[in-house]
Formats: C-alpha cells, structure tokens, sequence
C-alpha cells in the first residue's frame, strides 16, 4: 500500500519513551500556528513509497520495539498507517501515534471510516489535539503543549472515559539471592 512521507526517524529518542523507529507522514491539515514540522503540512511533496518499504526498514532495526507514527497527520493517511500499525502489533511492536484531532472526533469517525477505526485499535498510545503555542510548555514530556493528552487506548476503551498513560514507575529490587 503506498504511504507518502515527510521522512523517518531510525533511532528517535524524542517521539515517546526510549529508542524508536518515528515515522513522519507528509500532509496534515490543522495548520496549527508554531507547528513544530511546517514542511510536512502540505499534501504534495514528501516522498512516496510504501507500507511493505517501511516495515522492511523497521525489521531490518534490531534495536527498535516501539514505533512512533507521527507527522504531518496519520490520520490523514488513515488506511496506509492503519496497515502499519496493524502489522507492527501482529509482530509485538509498541506504537505510538499523534493525531491533531481529538481523540472523541476520532472515535466519532471511526464509526463509519473503517481505516480511522483500524488504526485506532493498533495504537497504545494517541497522543492528541492541536498544537496551542499559548500552552506551549518545554517541560512537557513527548507533547508541545499542555492542552495534548497521551492517551492509554486500551485503558480508555476499558474505562469507558479517557484514561492518559503513565510511563511505568522504576522500583529496584534486590534479586531474590542477594
Ligand atoms: S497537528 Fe502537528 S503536524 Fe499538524 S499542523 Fe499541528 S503541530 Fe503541525
């Protein structure tokens, strides 16, 4: 299935948690003041290729069990980073997605967009809403500002209401021999 991308990421350490594969679709929509990927709003340009491409290029990292889909707007590639997520999941991959859109507008349209409904059941983590330079914060982890939400997808659907992931807390323990 063809993807147009704005480019890709081997080795992020920026786009969620620990070592990543981030994958940066071209095109998105939202045209949010201060966005932090301009070249990668316009639909036209960006590098075409496809779905199979990039998952040989993630396989053939032996280093990368996360994936982050990130933009430009995935959703806007909605059947391509369906595919994607859908794949990486089957082989135990973490993904991660940003979406300019809310996660309730998504969920609304997932309702009768089968690749919008895909993807979102392949991701574990959504990072949503628009970029809002007036709450634009450096101290945020993963997100630009303070008004995105990492949602637990999973969590969420189980929940019934928005449930937004918590990195897991660190507790040493002594091994059982010490
Ligand atoms: S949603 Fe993201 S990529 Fe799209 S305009 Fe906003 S900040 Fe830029």
């Amino acid at each position: 299935m063809d993807i147009n991308l704005y480019g890709a990421v081997p080795d992020s350490i920026v786009d969620g948690p620990g070592l990543r594969y981030a994958v940066f679709v071209q095109g998105c929509s939202h045209a949010c003041p201060g966005c932090h990927n301009p070249e990668s709003q316009p639909r036209e340009g960006g590098t075409l290729t496809t779905t199979d491409a990039v998952l040989a290029d993630i396989r053939a990292n032996g280093l990368v069990h996360d994936v982050t889909l990130s933009g430009g707007e995935p959703f806007e590639q909605a059947a391509a980073c369906a595919h994607l997520a859908r794949q990486l999941k089957e082989e135990g991959y973490g993904v991660w997605a940003y979406t300019g859109y809310l996660y309730e507008d998504l969920v609304r349209l997932a309702e009768h967009e089968v690749a919008v409904r895909e993807l979102l059941d392949n991701v574990d983590v959504l990072v949503d809403g628009p970029f809002v330079q007036a709450r634009k914060s450096l101290s945020l982890k993963w997100c630009g500002s303070s008004n995105q939400r990492l949602i637990d997808v999973a969590a969420t659907r189980a929940a019934g209401r928005v449930v937004t992931w918590e990195p897991p807390s660190f507790v040493p323990q002594k091994p059982p021999s010490w």
